[in-house]
């Protein structure tokens, strides 16, 4: 079995899906190839001859070798600055390389002018002409051969993420025309989130022969004929074929899941909840195990935690056994962070920083939300986290159907006034889930008559819409002092993969 994760997310760490649907073969005795095909397209297209002239792309074109061993020593992580100029210069390859086919492939995005990834005729649009996806070129230079030498019986692809679904579909285009009869299977979290939307019927006829929803190793094991997997608390993900040293990051990066769905499940509009992801944890003796055996087996620069929020358990139960490596992942706002002591504790296990969804400054618009947390509470565990040290990366969110621009100012005020707890943000415009029983108290208006769009449009009631809440944004809130320079420290385009590396906690630690 070859599995793909394709072209285009971020190339900083190997794809943990099909690290674990690997595992489970292997278990069974079955030989799977992983090929990170966007990892090695994403390379191939930045040690291409540059396809412009201009100066920019000549001063990037003659640095590429140079930035890329930059990016892997560390040394482009120094400084902001060094690390936006290295950054800058080799997305403006990709985007050179990419822009004579009307596509724009950049670190961790694509966009094609004709072709949309949540219109499934596009979908089969762009596998009917591979020729015209900028990854083609790889894709000839590497697949034949791979073949050749592997002879699959099949393939698995896994899509994650809109940016790689309509590069997976010229793959799958480009694949037919080699070898007509191969067979494809076809899954990931979008996929998954795709099947399980209620109206959606998934059908790529003479494409893709099987559709996967939700994790994948029952069902490759099933067709490469090897009966049950063992349960998930059973395995590790493998990444012992992972060219590990190649990816962007000073370091090795393990990704590394704990659980399926989320413990708390009670956040509306949450994609978790939409889709009755059930919440299946490994025990937290077992998890901690893992991530000890990982961190010996592959000595990481970062073990970075997959969860959708690590649970209070683990996070008691990596004090007690602390992984061997540097750490980071989502939580929630819980009582345990609220206490000086077992934040020292966690800082002391390897953590080094810590994402948290505290979504607004209004206790209003939080228990509308189903947050389960108060403005008070997430003050009181940013100032623990900082104080023991343990950098701090905070989602807000703008725009909810609660939210008015009065409350809108008071997360402003709270982010301001907190500024000094908070090193990284990330700002987002709430986008409404197109799933009927969650939304079906508003009123509703389509983006657009694609047939996979997840979201959905909808008339706020208090008349504060994405216009409004853009202008507040962009002319209120990132143009306050406070807030502009932690919106500025964000790393460009690898945004929180790279914040550790960035963050003052890790830096010392790499001294
Ligand atoms: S904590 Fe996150 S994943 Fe869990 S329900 Fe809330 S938004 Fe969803």
């Amino acid at each position: 079995m070859l599995l793909i994760h394709p072209p285009v997310t971020r190339p900083c760490e190997p794809p943990a899906g099909i690290a674990r649907l690997k595992a489970a073969l292997a278990m069974r005795g079955i030989r799977a190839t992983v090929l990170d095909a966007n990892l090695e397209g994403l390379l191939y297209m930045l040690q291409a001859p540059a396809r412009s002239d201009d100066t920019w792309t000549r001063r990037a074109g003659g640095a590429v070798d140079r930035h890329l061993a930059d990016m892997r020593s560390g040394r482009a992580h120094r400084n902001h600055s060094t690390y936006s100029r290295v950054v800058g210069d080799l997305n403006r390859l990709l985007e050179v390389f990419s822009a004579p086919l009307e596509t724009k492939v950049s670190f961790g995005d694509y966009s094609a002018h004709d072709l949309e990834p949540v219109r499934s005729a596009d979908l089969i649009r762009s596998a009917e002409h591979p020729e015209k996806n900028p990854f083609f070129g790889y894709y000839c230079a590497r697949l034949p051969q791979l073949l050749a030498e592997q002879s699959p019986a099949w393939i698995g692809i896994s899509v994650n993420y809109l940016s790689q679904a309509l590069c997976a579909f010229a793959l799958i285009g480009y694949l037919k025309q080699l070898a007509p009869g191969l067979r494809i299977v076809l899954g990931g979290g979008l996929i998954s989130s795709w099947l399980r939307r209620p109206g959606v019927r998934l059908s790529f006829e003479g494409l893709v022969d099987v559709l996967v929803e939700g994790p994948g190793e029952e069902e490759l094991c099933r067709l490469a004929g090897a009966g049950h997997v063992p349960r998930i608390a059973e395995l590790m993900p493998e990444y012992e074929s992972a060219d590990l040293d190649r990816y962007l990051a000073p370091g090795r990066i393990i990704p590394y899941s704990a659980s399926q769905g989320c413990y708390w499940q009670q956040c509306a509009f949450c994609p978790e909840r939409a889709e009755g992801n059930p919440y299946r944890p490994l025990p937290a003796a077992t998890a901690a195990q893992h991530l000890q055996q990982l961190s010996l087996k592959y000595s990481p620069a970062l073990l970075h935690l997959l969860d959708n929020a690590i649970s209070p358990a683990l996070l008691a139960q990596l004090v007690r056994t602390p992984p061997g490596a540097p750490w980071y992942g989502f939580v929630r706002v819980s009582r345990e962070l609220q206490d000086p002591d077992f934040c020292r504790a966690l800082r002391a296990s390897g953590c080094v920083m810590l994402q948290l969804g505290l979504e607004s400054g209004s206790d209003r618009v939080l228990e509308h939300m189903g947050k389960g947390i108060t403005v008070q509470e997430s003050a009181r565990v940013l100032r623990c986290l900082h104080e023991a040290g343990i950098a701090t990366y905070v989602y807000l969110l703008f725009g909810t159907p609660w939210e008015t621009e009065r409350e809108a100012q008071m997360t402003l005020d709270f982010t301001a006034s907190h500024a000094n707890t908070i090193d990284f943000l990330n700002v987002a415009i709430f986008n409404m889930p197109a799933a009927p029983e969650q939304n079906a108290a508003h009123a509703l208006r389509s983006f657009s008559d694609a047939d996979l769009s997840l979201y959905i449009d909808f008339v706020h009631p208090e008349g504060w819409d994405r216009k409004s809440v853009r202008r507040f944004l962009d002319q209120r809130f990132k143009r306050t002092g406070a807030i502009a320079s932690i919106i500025r420290s964000k790393p460009p385009l690898f945004g929180s993969n790279h914040a550790p590396f960035l963050a003052g906690k890790m830096k010392a630690d790499m001294v």
